[in-house]
Parts: structure tokens; C-alpha cells; sequence
């Protein structure tokens, strides 16, 4: 058993940490407050972005900012009143005005608006976005993402594709000689993590392709300080036996393309014979289930298959 007294002296220093890195922050975070407060109130105007895209599914009115980074948001109560007033471009005073609530409690319409601001989804002029930019920049790990295309080729002939299908792939020395770059330049650029991402086209067809780039910038990255990951991006309609091999040895990761249930994804993807790929996709997502693989599905939502039912895929 150890000293009880010493335990306790170290217990104690530990509060006395404790406490003071815990004052510190509080102190930091509501001095952060305040300067957030006078940033807000200073702002002349607020105003939605221009990139904002607004919709209505099922009765819920949505919004999103198509150049920022959160997807599509529901807002409700409070939220929804300051921020339908913020797009017809209110300021502070005006919003005290015509909200009572607002009036009475101006922290939590400065909350609301700290919370709009961050979500992208309000201007709450330069100071504040700069603010934010910086705070977004340090919280990012130094992550890049590279796709790597390696066919035109598909089996698919999904209607909303932009693949000009063509008989062209990519050629494995040019993909080695990329590889060498991007150990050369992402540790000179202070990244932590190369992300290189199989796509096309369908990236099963050049299956033997893929693996040899893995093998190959597993190798060339194993003396560089930036860690090297491999995702692939597939139809779902092939799978063969040694990329099962290779997710099940987490050398890669899988999303498998999915736009329904049945009629529903059959809509959209269907073979050049005009097949529906249905059955095809749900066998090898049953496979990759058997064998503990559960892929991020990836749907693509359009008028065509909007009713179907995504229940059973979420
Ligand atoms: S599976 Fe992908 S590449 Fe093939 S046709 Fe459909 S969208 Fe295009």
C-alpha cells in the first residue's frame, strides 16, 4: 500500500492544477465571450451568405451554405426567429426591437448569433470570421485528401454521372511517380496525414492497380514522418477476394454507393443493359457485413428516388 499522506499531498497538488488550469480556461473563455459580444454588437449588419441554399423536405425548412463546411440545417424556436431575421438583414438593435425575449435576455441572443456565426450560416462581420478562420485552422489536424482516378471505365450507366466514360485508365508508373511526390511535398508542407482516395469511374475494375499503389506508397511512406492512408470508393457490384483481404487487414477503407432500396437505387443505377444493380450492391454489402466491415454508405438524393424509403439503409 502506498503512504497515505503522500497520496493525499499529490491529490491535493492535483486539485490545485486542476483548479487553476480550470479557472485559467473560464477566465480565457468568457474574456472570449465578451470580445465575441462587442464584435457582434459592433457588426453593422447581419446577413446570411450568398451561397445559402434554402428547401423544404417533409414540412422542415432547411438551409445550407454551399461554400461552407456544415451540411444541410433545421433551425427551430429562437434560433429559427433570429435567423429568418438575419436573412432579411437585421442588426442587434433591430432584433431587440421586434424580439421581446431578445430584449430581456441579451446573452442568449448573443449565444444564438456566436452559434450562427460559427455555423457559417450568419456574417457577423470581419473581425469575427477572421476569429473563426483562425480557431478553425488550429483545430485541423494537417490533413490532405488525393483521389486518385484510376479508370473512366464503369459498368454503370447511373444518369447523373459526370464521367465521360472512356476506355482510359491510370498508368501505375505515373501513380508510383505521384506517390513520390506527395511523400516529398506533404512533409515539406507540415502535413500529419496523406489520405489517397481509389476512385473513377469504378475503381474494382483496376482492382490489381489499386493494390499495387498501396504496396507501393506503403513502402515509400514508411521512412517519411506523414502517415499514409488508402480509402476506396466504389458501385458496390464488384468485390473481389483480395480487397476483402486487404479491408479486413485495415489497409484501406470502403464507401459503397447506395441511392435506395431496391426500385429506388435501380432508378439511378442500373448496368449499360439497363439492369438494376440492387441485388448486386446488397449481396457484397452482406458480405462486407459478414465479415465485420460496416462501409459508410453514399447516396445520391434526386427527385427520382426522394420517396424511397432510406430507413432500412440508415
Ligand atoms: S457508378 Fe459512378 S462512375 Fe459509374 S456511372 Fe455511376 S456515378 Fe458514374
Amino acid at each position: 500500500m502506498g503512504d497515505p499522506d503522500r497520496t493525499r499531498t499529490f491529490f491535493d497538488i492535483g486539485t490545485v492544477l486542476l483548479y487553476t488550469v480550470g479557472s485559467s480556461l473560464k477566465t480565457y473563455k468568457s474574456q472570449r465571450r465578451q470580445r465575441r459580444g462587442a464584435m457582434i454588437s459592433n457588426a453593422q449588419k447581419l446577413t446570411a451568405p450568398n451561397s445559402l441554399i434554402e428547401g423544404m423536405v417533409e414540412g422542415y425548412r432547411y438551409f445550407f451554405n454551399s461554400n461552407g463546411h456544415q451540411g444541410p440545417l433545421v433551425f427551430f424556436g429562437d434560433a429559427l426567429d433570429v435567423f429568418e431575421r438575419c436573412l432579411k438583414g437585421s442588426d442587434v438593435p433591430n432584433l431587440k426591437a421586434v424580439l421581446p425575449w431578445a430584449n430581456e435576455n441579451p446573452e442568449r441572443l448573443e449565444k444564438i448569433l456566436v452559434a450562427l456565426g460559427k455555423l457559417e450560416m450568419v456574417n457577423l462581420g470581419e473581425e469575427f470570421s477572421r476569429e473563426l478562420a483562425t480557431e478553425q485552422l488550429h483545430k485541423k489536424t494537417r490533413k490532405m485528401s488525393v483521389w486518385f482516378q484510376l479508370t473512366d471505365v464503369c459498368n454503370l450507366r447511373c444518369p447523373y454521372c459526370y464521367i465521360h466514360k472512356k476506355s482510359t485508365h491510370m498508368d501505375l508508373e505515373l501513380g508510383k511517380v505521384l506517390i513520390g511526390k506527395l511523400v516529398d511535398d506533404s512533409a515539406r508542407a507540415g502535413i500529419e496525414e496523406v489520405i489517397i482516395k481509389l476512385a473513377g469511374g469504378e475503381p474494382t475494375l483496376r482492382w490489381s492497380e489499386g493494390r499495387a499503389l498501396i504496396d507501393w506508397a506503403e513502402n515509400q511512406f514508411s521512412d517519411s514522418s506523414v502517415r499514409v492512408k488508402f480509402h476506396i470508393i466504389t458501385n458496390g457490384t464488384i468485390l473481389p477476394e483480395s480487397l476483402l483481404d486487404y479491408l479486413a487487414a485495415g489497409k484501406l477503407g470502403i464507401s459503397v454507393s447506395l441511392d435506395g432500396v431496391g426500385k429506388w437505387h435501380d432508378r439511378h443505377r442500373f448496368y449499360k443493359n439497363g439492369r438494376g444493380s440492387f441485388l448486386d450492391v446488397e449481396k457484397n454489402l452482406e458480405i462486407l457485413l459478414s465479415r465485420g466491415l460496416r462501409p459508410p454508405i453514399l447516396t445520391t438524393v434526386t427527385r427520382d428516388n426522394l420517396q424511397g424509403d432510406l430507413d432500412p439503409i440508415i
